[in-house]
């Protein structure tokens, strides 16, 4: 196959918003598709009419771009094999629906939903697994009028015959499936809609999907679809299925295990670098130590071949960690650019110096947000009223420590060079603890009486400012 053949597809139901799970699939596709030049096409899967949402489907496609994950085709961006959207595909799928019929591979089916449950409560209580018996496939043509005439509802079914189908897997090897145990499925349900199987079956085929990779939860949907991809004449694809992502618990990811949309972690101010690193880790490895990647350096190692056969585990530890080297990795220009497009303003302070503080700051932070809030100190003057403050400010010498304080820094204090020394020797000189005299400093600067070492700090807040904080502290006196 030429590399410009592989075409790998992301085609997510919009019946909820992108989550890491579904996020992942989609990452592994494009950085498949991105690393052997293929295409990657975006396909939204909207057939199930009650759950689509088309809210959520726009949440979804902006989620996906600020990932950065672009698609070759799909929604907005219409290409040979369109449309993209199954409630637009309605017609493609009854004309294969009808060359199936005219096959004789399918038929009505008028087993009612009431039916067909109190069948299903009936296996189970006989311990058997749970399929359709077959039984309309046999309906005479007088059982079929009669059926019309007592206006009951079709779908159409899919006939199955018994045998083993194989597929092979670049994830799970050769798997096996034996097509007794799930019956003739249904193609198109009665509200004149296809299932989701016929739609996926009948897209993969016309817009020449080469590579299937998604979860492994719809491993047991590939017989089916490999049965109907067989019947129409389709190219059968390769497969992938990825393992589920877990919680620390070992059950399956879910909003029980904390946040799961991507929405969220967007809001919280995660870099989309960080969140495409961390979750190409989940169920792929580059082989060698190698764990923080820029998002071209996940272009070029990405192999199917290295995707791991077992479960991920979401750890937000590592997330976080991730985070923080992606910060620590980021151009400082890069990085107040993203602030300032987050919305925040920093515009009293020069682009240089604002990027010098965000060089200090940027250590401690994981996301943007936190980077916001370690910069505010530089841009919002400290309340004193929490607790801390409060009893520094207190202590019988206070005054008199902040007033030797502001006298050192406003003499000794020279262009770029922190007065370190005459600090200490004024702390020596007063005849008090460092513990007594640096934090006062510090709180009439930032509120806080821990935090960023002082030398640093100072030169970063600039001489007058901070002469001004220390002044209107010594008000409070
Ligand atoms: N629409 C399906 C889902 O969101 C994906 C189908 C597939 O990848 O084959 O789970």
């Amino acid at each position: 196959m030429e590399n410009a053949d592989i075409r790998v597809r992301f085609a997510p139901s919009p019946t909820g918003e992108l989550h890491l799970g579904n996020a992942r699939t989609a990452i592994f596709n494009w950085l498949f598709a991105r690393k052997v030049g293929g295409k990657f096409i975006l396909r939204i899967e909207d057939t199930d009419q009650e759950r689509s949402r088309l809210e959520y489907q726009k949440m979804i496609l902006e989620d996906l771009r600020w990932l950065g994950l672009d698609w070759d085709e799909g929604p907005e961006k219409e290409g040979t094999f369109g449309p993209y959207l199954q409630s637009e595909r309605l017609e493609i799928y009854r004309d294969y629906a009808r060359r199936l019929e005219e096959n004789g591979l399918t038929y009505l089916c008028y087993c009612s939903s009431e039916e067909l449950e109190s069948r299903r409560i009936e296996a189970q209580a006989k311990g058997v697994a749970p399929r359709y018996d077959n039984r309309c496939r046999l309906l005479t043509e007088e059982d079929k009028r009669r059926h019309v005439q007592a206006g009951h509802k079709a779908v159409i079914r899919f006939k199955v015959e018994p045998e083993r189908v194989k597929i092979q897997d670049w994830v799970r090897g050769e798997v096996e499936f034996d097509t007794a145990l799930f019956g003739d499925f249904v193609i198109f349900k009665s509200d004149g809609y296809p299932t989701f199987h016929f739609a996926v079956a009948v897209d993969d085929g016309l817009m020449k999907v080469s590579h299937v990779i998604r979860g492994e939860d719809h491993l047991s949907n590939t017989p089916r679809h490999v049965l109907l991809f067989r019947a129409m004449g389709f190219q059968i694809p390769q497969f992938a299925h990825l393992s589920m992502i877990l919680g620390s618990d070992g059950a399956r990811l879910s909003k029980r295990h904390g946040a799961t949309s991507i929405g969220f972690y967007r809001e919280e101010g995660f870099l989309p670098e960080a969140l495409l690193n961390y979750l190409a880790l989940l169920g792929w490895s580059s082989g060698d130590d190698q764990e923080i990647f820029s998002r071209e350096e996940l272009t070029q190692k990405f192999s199917i071949e290295r995707i791991v056969g077992s479960s991920a585990i979401f750890n937000p530890e590592k997330f976080h960690w991730v985070g923080t080297q992606q910060i620590r990795r980021f151009r400082l220009a890069a990085l107040r650019q993203r602030l300032e497009a987050r919305g925040n303003d920093f515009s009293k302070i020069g682009s240089d110096h604002l990027e010098k503080m965000i060089g200090f700051v940027r250590e401690r932070a994981a996301t943007l947000k936190e980077l916001g809030s370690e910069l505010e100190v530089f841009v919002k003057e400290p309340g004193l009223e929490s607790e801390e403050a409060k009893k520094a400010f207190s202590s019988s010498r206070a005054r008199e420590i902040l007033e030797a304080l502001k006298h050192v820094l406003e003499n000794e204090w020279k262009d770029e060079a922190f007065p370190v020394k005459s600090l200490s020797s004024c702390q020596k000189s007063l005849g008090v603890s460092g513990a007594e005299f640096y934090p006062l400093l510090r709180i009439s600067l930032t509120g806080h009486a821990h935090g960023p070492e002082l030398k640093d700090l100072c030169p970063l807040m600039g001489k007058g400012e901070v002469l001004r904080r220390l002044e209107k502290a010594l008000k409070k006196f």
